[in-house]
């Protein structure tokens, strides 16, 4: 989708810092850091966000996308501390950008609830 941010990032036309790319996904760190470490982990292709877990296309990207993101913790040295992985939907949700994307965040204890 060519207004879409995330489908820009991924096209080259806007510049993102890259962490690791896989088939069907990509990893780049959130502009905005709201933990030392704070990757977003995004399917290559368009999905409108986590609600479209419940369509085929959703059911297949999924997973890798989950992968993914594991595997950037993993990478960044999180593993072992733990981590938190978090899918915002919808104006409630705190969504505020409409292409799926899981967020990797790391490097301090976080607290629960979530605001
Ligand atoms: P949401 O609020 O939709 O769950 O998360 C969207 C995230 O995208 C936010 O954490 C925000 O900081 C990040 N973001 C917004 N614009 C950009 C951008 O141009 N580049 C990168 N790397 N992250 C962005
Ligand atoms: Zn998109």
């Amino acid at each position: 989708m060519t207004d879409c941010l995330f489908c820009r990032i991924l096209a080259g036309e806007i510049p993102a810092r890259e962490v690791a790319r896989s088939e069907l996904a990509m990893a780049f760190h959130d502009v905005n850091p709201q933990a030392p470490t704070h990757v977003l982990v995004v399917p290559k292709t368009h999905l409108s966000g986590p609600a479209a877990a419940d369509s085929e296309s959703g059911e297949q990207i999924f997973g890798p996308v989950l992968r993914l993101a594991v595997q950037v913790a993993s990478q960044l040295g999180l593993a072992e501390r733990g981590y938190r992985l978090v899918l915002n939907q919808g104006p409630d949700g705190g969504q505020s950008v409409d292409h799926l994307h899981v967020h990797v965040l790391g490097g301090r204890r976080m607290k629960w609830p979530p605001g």
